[in-house]
């Protein structure tokens, strides 16, 4: 029985079990996805499991994603630059780190508005966390033109700028509708918009209609920013094709099968936020 797994803390929340059995299910594999809560401690050992217990590999989530890179042998060059590591392939005993929120976001927007390219294109982005590392490597490497950071902490964005390169520019949260009015996509990496968080208060209308609205938020599945944008004919794109994507170069590394995207499984999973 090949193994794989969720390690974080806590992991309860996670959808990627619920993800992950639905393929092994669908494929009828010989295998298991584990939630594999683990105190900080003990990440070290949790790891260390990975090699010699059977696993094929894990998913890594908050708060590791920086936290397990140096346990592994070998981390992409992806993962190095976005600074994270989200999967874990185990071959031969070796322990390889890769991150696939890039993939994820990218198919996600394909998937949802076919043939949309970044090339030369002008962003805004919201945020400067972890998520918006991933993003801001996702645009670079389609080709983006142009893309603006907006951070309510300024500071983390004039850092990810000087570290991502020339066609990266920052503004403050307050004048954010300057950014706007010449904005390609619109795209939200903060926390803001989720349930239990704070609400995004932005005002969008200096946007072209014809920009697209990504928000990567996925709870709830249509945010009070995805919604202001359908009511003023912006075509959006929500956060959960994005959890859904990321999880396929992650099932196809472990067990040599590329899953497929249904519609079925992205009920069941907005079922579940
Ligand atoms: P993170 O590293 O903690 O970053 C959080 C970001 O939100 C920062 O830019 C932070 O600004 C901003 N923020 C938080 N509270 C704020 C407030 N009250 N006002 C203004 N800005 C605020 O988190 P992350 O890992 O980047 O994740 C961000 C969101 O993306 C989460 O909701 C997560 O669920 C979602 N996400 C979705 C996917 C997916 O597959 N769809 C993948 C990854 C992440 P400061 O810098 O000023 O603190």
């Amino acid at each position: 029985m090949k193994k794989a797994g969720i390690i974080g803390h806590p992991v309860s929340h996670s959808l990627s079990p619920l993800l992950h059995e639905y393929w092994i299910k669908k494929y009828g594999l010989k295998a298991e996805y584990l939630y594999l809560d683990t105190e900080e401690e003990n990440l070290g050992n949790r790891i260390g499991e990975l090699r010699t217990s059977g696993f094929v590999g894990a998913n890594i989530t908050v708060p590791y994603k920086e936290k397990v890179m140096k346990h592994l042998d070998e981390i992409s060059d992806e993962a190095k630059k976005i600074g994270a590591v989200n999967t874990i392939l185990v071959k031969e005993g070796r322990l390889f780190g890769i991150n696939t929120d890039t993939e994820g976001f990218l198919e996600n927007i394909r998937e949802t508005i076919p043939g949309f390219s970044f090339e030369r294109r002008r962003a805004v982005i919201l945020g400067a966390g972890g998520a918006a590392r991933a993003v801001i490597y996702s645009l670079l490497k389609e080709g983006a033109g142009e893309i603006w950071l907006v951070n309510r902490t300024k500071e983390k964005a004039e850092m990810l700028a000087q570290e991502f390169g020339n066609n990266i520019h920052v503004e403050t949260w307050g004048r954010l509708n300057k950014t706007l009015g010449g904005a390609d996509i619109l795209i939200n990496t903060t926390s803001l918009g989720m349930k239990g968080k704070g609400k995004l208060e932005i005002d969008i209308s200096p946007l072209p209609k014809k920009s697209i609205v990504y928000d990567i938020v996925y709870n709830p599945l249509e945010t009070e920013l995805l919604k202001q944008a359908k009511f003023q004919g912006n075509k959006v794109v929500d956060g959960l094709g994005m959890l859904l994507y990321q999880a396929v170069p992650a099932f196809h590394l472990w067990f040599g099968i590329k899953p497929k995207v249904t519609g079925e499984l992205r009920k069941l999973i907005a079922s579940r936020v």
